[in-house]
Order: C-alpha cells, then sequence, then structure tokens
C-alpha cells in the first residue's frame, strides 16, 4: 500500500510534501484557509481559500496586500505541483471550505475539515465529505455528552422567547458571533416579520454576505433611541445596556447546564455550528480513512474511543507531542 501523506505539528497543521500549512494562525509561504474566523486566519504568500472567505478577509484585513490569493471553484479539481485539490462545502458557516488533497503520484488522498457540521444550517451550504485515506478532523464537541437537539427545536424556543419579550413590552437581545451565527440568526428570523436591529460589525458582515444567504428581515443599524420594539442582533463581546432588555445566548457551549449563569444571560440556546459527537464518529465512517489525526477540544478522549474502536486515531497537537513522536513513522 502506498505511503499516507506526511502530516505533521510544528506549530500547526503541516504537510510537508505540499510545503503547505493548515489554517495556520501565523503568517506562512503557503496555507490553507478553511474558513474567515479570526482564530484560523494569517496573513500568508499563498493562500488557497473559498472566494467568500477571500471577500472576508479583505473585509476583515486578513489578507497579507502582497500575498496571492488562489479561490478554486468548490467541488472542482484545482492541479497544483503534483496534486489535486478540492474544496468542499464544511457546514459550518458562509463560506467555509474542508480541503480535499490527491497526491497524483499514486492517489492516495487526504481530507482537512477545518471547522464543520455535517447538520443542514441555514446559512452555510450543506456540507460534503469525500473518502480519504487520511482525515484531519476537528473535535470540538468530541465527548459523548455532547449532542445537540435539532436545530429547527432550537430555532422555535430562540422565537418563543423573542415573542415573550415583545409582548412583555422587552427588547429581546440574541447574542451570536458576528460572522456565522448572527447570520444564522438572521435567517431563522426571516419568516418572523419583526423588525430588527444589529450591530455595526454584525452589519459588516451580513453586507457581504447577503447574496449568498437568500431572504433574510428587514434589518437596520442598532439606533438605542429606538431600539423598542425590535429584536437586537449583536456579538457577545459587544456591551449593551437597555432597560428592560433580555438577552439569550446561541452557542453549542449553551448545552452544558451551568451555561446561562456563566454567560450572565436570561436563557442560553445550544445553536452550535460544530459537529457534534455523533457527528463525529458519523464522518468517520463516511471518509473511511485509514488514519485520523485530531484537532481542537477533546482531541485524547476521542482519538481514545476511535482506537477501541480499531482506528488508527492520534490528537495533533503541541499538547499531544509524546504521542505523536511515539507514533511517527
Ligand atoms: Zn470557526
Amino acid at each position: 500500500m502506498p505511503p499516507l501523506i506526511q502530516v505533521t505539528h510544528p506549530r500547526g497543521i503541516y504537510l510537508p510534501e505540499a510545503d503547505l500549512w493548515l489554517d495556520p494562525h501565523f503568517g506562512v509561504k503557503r496555507a490553507f484557509v478553511s474558513h474567515a474566523h479570526s482564530d484560523h486566519v494569517g496573513r500568508h504568500d499563498l493562500t488557497f481559500c473559498s472566494e467568500i472567505t477571500h471577500q472576508l478577509m479583505v473585509v476583515r484585513k486578513t489578507v497579507k496586500k502582497s500575498g496571492v490569493v488562489v479561490s478554486p471553484k468548490k467541488r472542482e479539481v484545482f492541479e497544483w505541483e503534483g496534486w489535486e485539490l478540492r474544496l468542499l462545502p464544511a457546514g459550518h458557516i458562509t463560506g467555509s471550505a474542508m480541503l480535499h488533497l490527491t497526491r497524483k503520484a499514486d492517489g492516495v488522498t487526504l481530507l482537512y475539515t477545518g471547522d464543520y457540521k455535517l447538520r443542514q444550517g441555514l446559512s452555510a451550504e450543506r456540507c460534503e465529505l469525500m473518502q480519504a485515506d487520511t482525515l484531519i478532523m476537528e473535535t470540538t464537541f468530541g465527548l459523548p455528552k455532547y449532542r445537540f437537539p435539532p436545530a429547527e427545536a432550537v430555532i422555535a424556543q430562540m422565537l418563543v422567547f423573542v415573542r415573550e419579550t415583545l409582548s412583555d413590552g422587552g427588547i429581546p437581545v440574541l447574542l451570536g458571533y458576528s460572522l456565522g451565527k448572527a447570520q444564522e440568526i438572521l435567517c431563522a428570523l426571516r419568516d418572523a416579520e419583526l423588525p430588527v436591529m444589529v450591530h455595526a460589525s454584525v452589519a459588516q458582515i451580513t453586507e457581504v454576505l447577503a447574496p449568498h444567504l437568500g431572504a433574510l428581515p428587514k434589518w437596520r443599524l442598532f439606533d438605542a433611541a429606538e431600539a423598542a420594539g425590535h429584536v437586537l442582533v449583536f456579538p457577545p463581546s459587544a456591551k449593551i445596556e437597555l432597560p428592560k432588555m433580555r438577552m439569550a445566548m446561541l452557542s453549542g457551549w449553551a448545552i452544558q447546564p451551568s451555561a446561562k449563569y456563566r454567560y450572565g444571560v436570561d436563557v442560553a440556546l445550544p445553536l452550535s455550528d460544530h459537529a457534534d459527537h455523533p457527528e463525529l464518529h458519523e464522518t468517520v465512517e463516511i471518509v473511511k480513512p485509514r488514519r485520523i489525526y485530531l484537532v481542537h477540544g477533546s482531541t485524547r478522549e476521542f482519538a481514545a474511543e476511535l482506537r477501541a474502536r480499531g482506528h488508527d486515531a492520534r490528537a495533533l497537537g503541541a499538547e499531544d507531542q509524546l504521542e505523536l513522536s511515539f507514533s511517527a513513522h
């Protein structure tokens, strides 16, 4: 059997044969950027990413001025130095992509998920997986206790919260990250026929993404003097103080029992843009990899679970250097 594509983790995920970094946090020569969340974006000489991610990086000023950005169309083969690259929808946020690589010399493949989810969201294309010999996957919610309720049920709860707050004469404030969650919230409000006001950072991102989101509710920029009667969409980091406001946090971490107290909100609703524990297992079943590397969150625990099921699985990252050097061959 031909050897697998080599994966190392010097300071981030690196494929030495292709001299390609995957979502490095610092500037490098050649990188793949899966999506535009700031914790994944550095400034690179050559960047592979989706067209939407490129647009977001320009708005967020995370593109190197002298750098080159290549945005292959999703699903199409892009030939590059003895490799075939394919960007596949990751289902995480608008524009998010996985990278599928084929080493042309022998047809050996690798799939890097980046952040992803298999559930169909409202603001991101449905994830599309492809078989690969090596799978590098994120395990943010890699413990068995992380199992999300159906998104429709969470959205229904969100709408009840919004309507009850408004009918009590209050101002409902929905908290979600400016990129990703905020657009998911706006899409969820599209049929509610309620006036919406958004924080400036949400407005900036939503303007860029609007052509890709379908119908959106009527929204305008936040104005405290006229906020009464509106649904507010704000990032969790923004400070807001209004009379009679009630806050709901939308996050996967809301499945933890104490979330509402930790976030200091009235309601915490588990709307996540990551795969939950059953989806992680489903991913492995679909991709059928010979080897699995895990990044983010519960990497060690999920690796142990996969090994118990007979997979060659290892946690990838600085905290796992011992395990990595033991298994490197
Ligand atoms: Zn992300």
